[in-house]
């Protein structure tokens, strides 16, 4: 098949051409391209074309034990390609008391297999670390497993000590760490110091999880990765302009392998939603916060100290989960919808000048492609790489309406936001999967990616 007449998104800059597939596989990029005999063509003038989105930070399936996310690996991958999404790297849960991340890797190879509809991987995660775990890492990188993640509060959290540990282990395999960075002391006390006084609204979820306490377990793993030799750490969900002057003091300190991800809530949501009646529907940690926050986040994007765009897609039904925080913000599970709006709302800041297309490129598909070991394969349009491929109507208006969505939920946090440009294909090693809004593949077509170590350069 020949795509012809499109604009490009290519790591060199935009440019106009075509794009020849053949089976999975990009087989030429260039200009002019002749159509060989029995050859389909595809018109795409007037379109932009994208490596397919790789989103790094999803939650398809994850049990939390009292309660579950909504999208399943069937309908959430379903959701990503309807966006443009063409591959997820899944943060998995924990598993019960003393699990090995082998039988995490197993259970998710069971939730996937047979449902996902795009390509997919996941990121190890442990509640400990100690020498089978660090062996277990290393063993991992065999089977594909070449990042783990590790949190500083929750029920599964890590201790410094096994912190400074995974942190070398890192530093001598070239596994990426990523860290959930917020202080658990001080989000205990805030909380308990709130729901003590009575103050149980939505909005005090965000006031007990301020920006510092993120900030400072940035810092913190920072200095850990430091001196553990520049070890490859990827600080997930950056919220907070404080967590940003963290990193920008370890850049100055002169570590190169510190990479941060934010993502589409930050930059496009403010704690104000907290206030309003379904201020429940915006529970996630970390929490929205100040639109000083979401500027600084942007400028952290111009300057380049953030690299990535996720989702932290993690879906609840308002009118379900989430109202178990009706009366204590606490007990609401932490997540909401995003895995099918990501590329529309990066894309439509191009749209209005805000980020460049290569901007966008490198944030939503070349730079994660690269750090969690999937690239070329992923993330680019080239020779050789799958053909994977999301087509962009530039002209395409949308105001977003929950109802034109396909994540399993009752609501998306970016209700009403008017979107220019929209995702109006997406192929997924050479298939048409989904076009003009509507799911056109077959459920279980999506592969296990066995990832190599990150790409740090
Ligand atoms: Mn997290
Ligand atoms: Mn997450």
């Amino acid at each position: 098949m020949l795509l012809k007449n499109g604009l490009l998104a290519l790591e060199t800059g935009a440019t106009k051409g075509d794009i020849r597939i053949e089976g999975e596989i990009i087989k030429e990029v260039g200009q002019n391209l002749p159509i060989l005999a029995d050859e389909k063509t595809l018109d795409l003038e007037g379109k932009i074309v994208l490596p397919g989105g790789v989103d790094v930070h999803t939650h398809m399936d994850l049990d939390l034990g009292h309660v579950r996310a909504t999208d399943d690996f069937y309908t959430g991958t379903v959701a990503a390609a309807c966006g443009g999404t063409t591959t997820i790297v899944d943060h998995m849960a924990f598993g019960p008391k003393g699990f090995t991340i082998s039988q995490q890797v197993e259970t998710y190879h069971k939730l996937a297999g047979g449902k996902a509809v795009i390509d997919y991987s996941f990121h190890g995660v442990t509640d400990r670390v100690d020498d089978s775990v660090t062996a277990e890492m290393k063993s991992l990188i065999n089977e594909g497993i070449t990042s783990h993640k590790c949190y500083l509060t929750y029920g599964g959290m890590i201790t410094d000590y096994e912190a400074m540990k995974v942190m070398e282990l890192a530093a001598e395999t070239g596994v990426m760490i990523a860290i959930h960075c917020e202080n658990d002391g001080m989000i205990a006390y805030l909380r308990e110091k709130h729901l003590k006084r009575g103050e149980t609204a939505p909005i005090y979820h965000a006031k007990s999880r301020p920006a510092e306490c993120e900030a400072e377990a940035v810092a913190q793993m920072a200095f850990f990765a430091k001196k553990a030799g520049d070890a490859p750490l990827y600080i997930v969900h950056l919220s907070g302009s404080l967590g940003l002057d963290s990193i920008r003091l370890a850049r100055k300190n002169g570590q190169k392998n510190i990479f941060v991800e934010t993502c589409p809530q930050y930059l496009f949501l403010d704690e104000s939603k907290y206030l309003e009646d379904d201020g429940l529907k915006y529970i996630m940690s970390p929490p929205l916060r100040s639109p000083d926050n979401c500027k600084a986040l942007w400028d952290g994007i111009a300057s380049g100290d953030i690299i990535t765009i996720g989702t932290d897609h993690c879906p609840f039904f308002y009118g379900k989960e989430k109202q178990l925080g009706k009366d204590d913000f606490s007990k609401a599970p932490g997540g909401a919808p995003g895995v099918e709006l990501r590329i529309p709302l990066m894309y439509s800041e191009v749209s209005a000048g805000r980020i460049t297309l290569d901007k966008m490129l490198s944030l939503c598909c070349t730079t994660p492609a690269k750090l969690f070991g999937m690239y070329p394969k992923k993330g680019v349009i080239a020779k050789g790489s799958d053909a994977d491929l999301t087509v962009i109507d530039p002209d395409k208006k949308v105001t977003v309406n929950f109802n034109m969505l396909h994540e399993n939920t009752d609501y998306t946090p970016y209700e009403g936001l008017p979107l220019h440009g929209y995702p109006v294909m997406t192929f997924s090693r050479g298939e048409l999967i989904a076009k003009d809004g509507e799911f056109i593949g077959t459920k279980g077509r999506g592969r296990f990616i066995k990832r190599g170590l990150p790409d740090l350069r």
